[in-house]
């Protein structure tokens, strides 16, 4: 597997040389709108950790993101009336994966509405 790369755009996120739209923020991660949401709300907790993904990553990180990204879920079934929440994690290319820092993503459901492709 590849080493971990600084240069990654959510690295350069984190270290506020790039924008995002940050709806939560702790010691361990940062929460942010994705700029191609595939539902409204479509949010993305990252571990302020430097981990490609989840074959990178100490338990202990990825416990974090769960966390954030349980914290998330609460608060987008409130904030956008949803009717359930669909998690997704991608890691390495064969898994789908696009930007290699590690990334939740988090994102509202309504009933009958399909996610964006
Ligand atoms: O497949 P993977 O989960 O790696 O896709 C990366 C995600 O990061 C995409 O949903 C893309 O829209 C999002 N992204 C973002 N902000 C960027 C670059 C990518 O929200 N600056």
């Amino acid at each position: 597997m590849p080493a971990y790369d600084t240069n990654n755009i959510f690295a350069k996120i984190l270290r506020g040389e790039f924008p995002c739209h940050k709806v939560y923020e702790d010691e361990h991660v940062l929460a942010f709108l994705d700029i191609m949401p595939r539902a409204p709300g479509h949010t993305l907790v990252i571990p302020k950790a430097p981990a490609r993904n989840i074959l990178d990553i100490k338990p202990d990180d990825y416990a974090h993101v769960a966390r954030g990204a349980h914290k998330i879920a609460a608060a987008a079934m409130k904030a956008f009336k949803a009717d359930g929440i669909t998690v997704q994690q991608f890691n390495e290319v064969a898994g789908g994966q696009v930007v290699f820092h590690l990334h939740m993503h988090v994102m509202p459901r309504h009933d009958g509405v399909a996610l964006l492709p």
